[in-house]
C-alpha cells in the first residue's frame, strides 16, 4: 500500500452524494485534471470553498507542491460541469477532480513548476493505485468539455505523467501512420473523426473543431488550430490504438474478476 503525498485539509462545503453506489461503494473510475485559472492560489482556494460559488475539487495542488484536500473522495465534488467521455455524461459522479494552480489562459498562462508536477505525479499515482483507474479514463477538463474549457492546457506535461504510468502517451508508430495518417481527404477525415470519438471525445457533426483542438492541446501540443492535418490524423490513429488496448485490458480484467467470483461461489 502506497503512503501517498502529504495532504493538508481545507474542507469545502461544495459536494454531495455520488449517487451511483453499489454495495456501499461508489463507482470511482475517472481522474480529471484542471488548472485553477485564477490570479492566485489564495483566490482559487477561497473560490472553491465558497458556498456561493458551487464549485470545488477533491484536491488542489499549489505551485510549490503543497496539496490540499477539499472534498473526501467518497463524495461528489463539483469540478467537471456539463461533460462527456466515452459516451458517458455528468462525469462528476464517477471522477476525482484535481485543480492545479495556474493563472490559466486568461491571467497569464505559464509552465507548471517542477515541485508542482512532482506533487501532481505523486497524488495521481496514489489515487490510480487505490482506485485502479484505467489509463484511458485519465483526462483533462478540456477533453470532457471541449466547447467550454481549455484546461489544463497545452503546457501541461502529459508525457511526463505517462512515463510515471499515469494516462496514455503512445509512441510514434510509423507503420500505422503510413496506413492511416497520410493525405487527409474525405474518407480519411471520416476515419480520423471516428478515431476521435472512439478515444472518448464527444464529436458532433458540424462541430468537430472544439474536440479536435482539445485533442491537439493534449497529444500534439505544438499546434492546436483544430485543423485535421496529416500529423493530427496520424496522432489520432496512434492514440486510438492505445485506447483500444487499454479498453481490452479493462474488459479482460472484468472477465477475470467474474471467473474468480464464480470459482469462489
Ligand atoms: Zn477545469
Amino acid at each position: 500500500m502506497s503512503s501517498g503525498p502529504e495532504i493538508r485539509e481545507r474542507p469545502s462545503p461544495n459536494h454531495d452524494s455520488r449517487g451511483d453506489v453499489i454495495a456501499g461503494t461508489p463507482r470511482i473510475d475517472m481522474l480529471v485534471l484542471h488548472y485553477t485559472g485564477m490570479r492566485s492560489a489564495v483566490a482559487a482556494l477561497d473560490w472553491l470553498c465558497d458556498p456561493a460559488a458551487k464549485v470545488s475539487a477533491h484536491y488542489v495542488v499549489e505551485e510549490d507542491g503543497a496539496v490540499w484536500r477539499l472534498v473526501p473522495e467518497e463524495r461528489r465534488a463539483w469540478h467537471a460541469g456539463v461533460s462527456s467521455w466515452l459516451g458517458e455524461s455528468g462525469l462528476n459522479a464517477a471522477s476525482i477532480g484535481i485543480e492545479i494552480v495556474n493563472p490559466g489562459h486568461e491571467w497569464g498562462y505559464r509552465a507548471f513548476s517542477e515541485p508542482q508536477m512532482d506533487a501532481v505525479e505523486a497524488l495521481c499515482r496514489d489515487i490510480i493505485a487505490r482506485r485502479r483507474i484505467r489509463p484511458h479514463r485519465i483526462v483533462g477538463h478540456s477533453d470532457i468539455a471541449p466547447t467550454r474549457k481549455s484546461d489544463p492546457g497545452e503546457l501541461f506535461d502529459w508525457p511526463r505523467l505517462a512515463r510515471a504510468g499515469i494516462g496514455l502517451w503512445p509512441p510514434p508508430d510509423a507503420d500505422l501512420r503510413h496506413r492511416r495518417g497520410r493525405g487527409v481527404g474525405i474518407v480519411e477525415r471520416a476515419a480520423a473523426l471516428s478515431d476521435l470519438a472512439r478515444i472518448g471525445y464527444q464529436v458532433e457533426p458540424g462541430n468537430e473543431v472544439p474536440p479536435l483542438i482539445a485533442f491537439q492541446r493534449r497529444f500534439r501540443a505544438d499546434r492546436w488550430d483544430g485543423r485535421l492535418d496529416g500529423e493530427t490524423a496520424g496522432r489520432l490513429a496512434e492514440v486510438r490504438q492505445a485506447v483500444e488496448a487499454s479498453l481490452a485490458a479493462e474488459e479482460a480484467a472484468k472477465r477475470d474478476r467474474f471467473r474468480s467470483y464464480r470459482r469462489v461461489n
